[in-house]
């Protein structure tokens, strides 16, 4: 992974109108094996990149936001280009609009973006190996035993903003 704070890097959707740009390091990637991303994705389990909203500028286009149930049964608002409907981000209830979950697969270099926790692998599609290095839980975990420092702080400061408003 790239560790440099000032890095971005851009991505967006199938039909290129919606252009995006995430600057700096995510506070952490999921890797969700819930039977809910994997219907929503078609496939075995969603790649979310979790980042500050304000980390994450439009540079062309916009997003439609659609309402979509998920796993916590409190739901996700999902931001999908209007043309072709690939999601690009989305918002969960828990952290709100400040932070988004970005899909890592619409980025142009999603290789840079590995799991670093695979959530909810008691639903995990059988034939997924995962690598032994990396932490796995079978439904959640707590953010304080797991993210590094700086994305501890990171999140401290956005809980810090959300209370003073
Ligand atoms: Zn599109
Ligand atoms: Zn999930």
């Amino acid at each position: 992974m790239d560790t440099s704070p000032t890095s971005s890097v851009d991505g967006g959707c199938g039909c290129r109108r919606v252009r995006y740009r995430m600057s700096g390091r995510p506070l952490f990637v999921h890797c969700c094996h819930c039977r809910w991303c994997q219907r929503e994705t078609g496939t075995a389990f969603a790649l979310n990149a979790m980042i500050e909203a304000d980390r994450v500028q439009l540079l062309s286009g916009e997003v439609e936001v659609i309402d979509t149930p998920s796993e916590s049964g409190k739901g996700q608002r999902i931001a999908r280009c209007p043309t072709c409907r690939i999601a690009v981000w989305s918002n969960y209830a828990g952290a709100g609009e400040a932070v988004r979950f970005v899909r890592v697969g619409t980025l142009d270099e999603p290789d840079r973006f590995p799991p670093e926790v695979h959530i909810f692998t008691a639903s995990k599609q059988p034939w997924v190996v995962l690598p032994p290095a990396t932490p796995a839980v079978a439904e959640y975990y707590k953010a304080s035993e797991l993210w590094p420092a700086e994305s501890l702080a990171r999140r401290a400061a956005l809980q810090a903003k959300a209370a003073s408003r």
